[in-house]
Formats: C-alpha cells, structure tokens, sequence
C-alpha cells in the first residue's frame, strides 16, 4: 500500500466503519445488507441567519437520520466550534447500534449546530436554538413520532425546553408535543435522573464489570472497585456525574481530572464535586487547592491508573498516544475517543476496553422512559406508589404480629417505601446495562473469533438490526 495512504487519517465516520466491518465479517453479512445497514439514511443541512447584536450572522447545522428500522430514530444535538457532516453521520451510525445493543427501539439519528455557545448570551442562544428547530420542524427532522433529539456536547435542558416550546407553537393541536424532544427539565415533561443519566449508565457498566470476577481476570486485574485509581477527561455532564458517582458511591480514586485547558492531579484522590463547584466558578482548573494544576493536559491519558474514562470529546486515543496508555480497563463515556488504529494497538496491549457504543447508552435509555412518560402523559409511580406503601405496612404488621417483635426502624423505612419515578428510572437503567453487559460478555467469551468487547457489542447490534430487516424485508 502506498505509503501516504497508509498514514492518511481516517475520519471519524471512517473509524465507525472500520469498526462496525470487523463485526460485519464475523457474522459474515452478505454485502448488501451491510450496506444497507451501514448507510446513513438521510442527512439535513441548515444554513440560517439570526440577528445578533445588530448584526446578521449566518449559522450552520445538520441532522443525520442513519436508520428508521423503528421509530422514532433518536440522538443528541451538540453545540460546538467544531462539528461537521461527517461527525453527525458517525455519531448517528452509533446511535443506531447503540439502541439496539441496549433494546430501545428506536433508529440512530444526530444533530449539530457549528457556534461556540460560550461566546453568546442565554438570550442569544435561545434566539438561535428557536431558528434551528424552525428549521428542522420545516424539514420534517422534528416530531415526537418520528425524529426526536435529546441534548449532547454543549447542549442540556434548557435548549430541550426551547426546542419543545417552539415546536409547540408550530404544532399547537398535538397532544404528544412533550415527545418531541428528550431531557427536558422535569418542570417542562423531562423525567427525574435524565440529567445524571449517562454518568449513572457509566456507573452502572463499570460496577457490573467488577461484578463478574471472569472479566475482571481476563483484563489482568484483581479485586473490587474500592480504592482503583481511575483518570477522567471532561468533567462536563457525563464525565461530572460517571466521577462523583464512582468516586461517592464506588470508592474509586480519581487521580486525574484532564479538561481542555490543563489537569488536576492528587495522588490521594480528588473531591470531584469540589473540582465541579470550582470549574462552576472560574470556568478553569486553575487555582484548584485540592490538587497540583498544570496545564499539559494530554499526559494525563497516559498516566499509571487502573481505569481510564475519556467522556469529552472523539479521537483522543489516536496512533500518536496509544503505546503509551497505561491504563489495564479504558470506559468510553464520550464517543469515539479511540480510533481505530489506536484500538489495534491497545488491544495487542492487552488493554481491554469496554466501548462507548455499549458505555453512554445510559442517556438514551432514560430518553426512552421519558418518551413514554410523554406520551403516557402520566409519571411513573404515581399509581402504584401508595398502593406499594399499603402493601408494606400490612406485610410489616403480619410480621410483628406473628413474630410478636418490633421490626427496627431503619428496616421499616425500606420495607414500606413505595417505589417514586426516579428509583424507577434508576432501576430499570441499571437493569438495562447490566443485561446489555452480560450479553456482550457472553458473546466475547463464547465465540473465539471476537477478541473484544467492542466487536461482541457490534455483533449484537448488527444481529438484531439485520434479523429486522431480513424479517420485514426491503422494497
Ligand atoms: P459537555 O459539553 O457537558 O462536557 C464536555 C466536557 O469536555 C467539558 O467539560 C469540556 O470542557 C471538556 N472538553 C472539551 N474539549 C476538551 C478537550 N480538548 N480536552 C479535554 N476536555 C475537553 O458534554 P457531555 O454531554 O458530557 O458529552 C461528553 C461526551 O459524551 C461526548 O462525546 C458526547 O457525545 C458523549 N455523550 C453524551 C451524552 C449525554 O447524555 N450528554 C450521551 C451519550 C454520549
């Protein structure tokens, strides 16, 4: 092969391809149905204008719809300097696989708007957020049936509520208009634990991997999750919540933070919620007093630790870096963090890698139960809840009556408790992640010609997405 093209870099779109053939060749796919799993179905670009300051600026944005297998097809918008065509399909092919790895039934899509949100004002953002959605209503890209996005990079509730709004407005007759969009606040139909969805999901994979004592081996490490020392990049809404939660709840120690302008580091252990309210602050590291800042960032992924957690932004695991990754487990929270390249070599490196296809389908999966509750239009628990709370008291009372004891208090409170939204929403995430993980596992083990877990997780989806398309048939 001819030199140049050897080093060429793939693309991100490119590296997603890479990745998802290497599954389509063990499941031995006839080409077609490759294709036509693998194509993006549709792609949207905008370009609008929006007077800012007296001045007219010219923004652009895509919405990539890869599949419509099941509907409706659903994916994040992202807000940031840079994105492109070709990232909006990646990310959507993804969103395609990943619903399915994790049995939401819906079809990948993926949005994006090219504007730095730091240099406007609330005011102006949702001004911008308003015409976008115009935009994507006018070109059929937005409906609770059909096209729904939730936030991703750069976007949170707040853009939610302004893009259900508007599109209330648009569509004032539709009952379901909540549904077209997912992490809205909870005030404006979102649902309890959307926000800490994808950082809960991170939580959940990493806690079921040391679950299992098979995994644990097979990557070289021994023992639990307390006291493991981990390093995160981006402590932004998936990162944030995967940290605080590993850190409070797992007794992981997070030696390293990385975010774009410098690393903190404590070999003791960093209080994540401290370095939050700092950032929250200052909007930098800098000045941290729970730890030494410096403002080499990058060193950070290649740092001695047990686990990894990329959850900012693609390609920072790269051909460049890879070979001197120290970490024995990398958690993909952000997507695409390693390139294709990067993984063949850290897999010869025996660094296991648990994929962020599987990893951050947390917020998806909660989008799901939102939907539902949207089109339900009732929140989960509210029937049931007090009924559970009867039921306790009378199975508490037969106790005590038959035992002829007082059951301690603290054991009441538990025993009574009916279930509330967001104990629902946690539980059936948990459940969800903790199926998805042995299934990929199972895969992995059983078949010998998977040598990751990345592979087994495509495998997976590939099976599903094609048994539903062989089964319905293609006109
Ligand atoms: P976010 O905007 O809330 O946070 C991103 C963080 O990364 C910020 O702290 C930012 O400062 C930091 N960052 C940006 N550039 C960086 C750089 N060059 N080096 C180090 N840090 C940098 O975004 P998010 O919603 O947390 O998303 C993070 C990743 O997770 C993305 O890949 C996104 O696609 C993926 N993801 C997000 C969700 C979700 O529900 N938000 C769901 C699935 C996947």
């Amino acid at each position: 092969m001819n030199q140049n093209k050897k080093n060429k870099k793939l693309s991100f779109n490119q590296n997603v391809e890479r990745m998802v053939e290497k599954a389509m060749k063990v499941l031995e796919i006839d080409p077609g149905t490759a294709a036509a799993i693998q194509s993006c179905n549709s792609i949207l670009q905008v370009k609008f204008p929006v007077k800012i300051r007296g001045q007219i600026e010219m923004f652009t944005g895509w919405r990539a719809v890869h599949s419509n297998h099941r509907l409706p097809s659903k994916g994040g918008i992202r807000y940031a300097p840079v994105v492109n065509q070709d990232e909006v399909e990646a990310l959507a092919a993804l969103m395609t696989y990943k619903c399915a790895i994790v049995d939401v039934p819906f079809g990948g899509s993926k949005g994006g708007l090219l504007i730095d949100p730091s240099k406007y004002s609330r005011d102006e953002l949702q001004q911008i957020t308003r015409r976008f959605t115009l935009e994507l209503c006018r070109k059929g890209f937005l409906s609770p049936f059909y096209r729904v996005p939730a936030p991703d990079m750069g976007t949170g509730q707040r853009e939610m509520a302004w893009i259900a709004d508007t599109y209330k407005h648009l569509f004032p007759e539709d009952i379901n208009y909540t549904a077209c969009v997912t992490g809205k606040p909870v005030e404006h139909g979102g649902i309890r634990g959307r926000v800490e969805a994808t950082g809960r999901g991170v939580q959940y994979v990493v806690q079921e991997f040391f679950r299992n004592e098979d995994a644990v081996k097979r990557a070289g490490m021994s023992g639990g999750l307390d006291c493991k020392r981990a390093v995160i990049q981006g402590l932004g809404n998936v990162g944030f919540h995967a940290a605080k939660f590993l850190s409070e709840e797992n007794g992981v120690k997070f030696i390293c933070v990385i975010d774009w302008d410098g690393k903190v580091t404590n070999s003791d252990g960093i209080n994540i919620q401290d370095l939050r309210n700092h950032w929250i602050k200052h909007k930098t590291f800098r000045g941290f007093s729970g730890g030494v800042f410096d403002e080499d960032s990058v060193s950070g992924l290649e740092m001695d630790c047990d686990l990894l957690i990329p959850a900012a932004l693609e390609s920072q695991i790269t051909i460049e870096n890879a070979d001197r990754i120290k970490a024995k487990l990398i958690v993909e929270a952000a997507n695409g963090p390693v390139t294709y390249e990067a993984d063949k070599i850290l897999l010869k490196k025996n660094v296991t890698i648990l994929p962020d296809v599987y990893v951050n389908a947390g917020g998806v999966i909660v989008s799901y139960f939102e939907w539902i509750r949207n089109l339900s239009h009732i929140r989960f628990g509210r029937m049931q809840r007090r009924y559970e709370e009867v039921r306790g008291n009378s199975y508490l009372n037969a106790l005590e009556t038959l035992t002829g004891k007082t059951v301690p208090e603290h054991f009441k409170n538990d025993v009574v408790r009916g279930a509330d939204e967001l104990d629902l929403v946690r539980s059936g995430l948990d459940d969800s992640m903790r199926n998805a993980f042995n299934e990929i596992f199972t895969t992995l083990r059983d078949d010998d010609r998977i040598e990751d877990y990345r592979t087994a997780a495509f495998v997976i989806a590939i099976r599903k997405i094609s048994r539903s398309y062989l089964d319905l048939g293609i006109y």
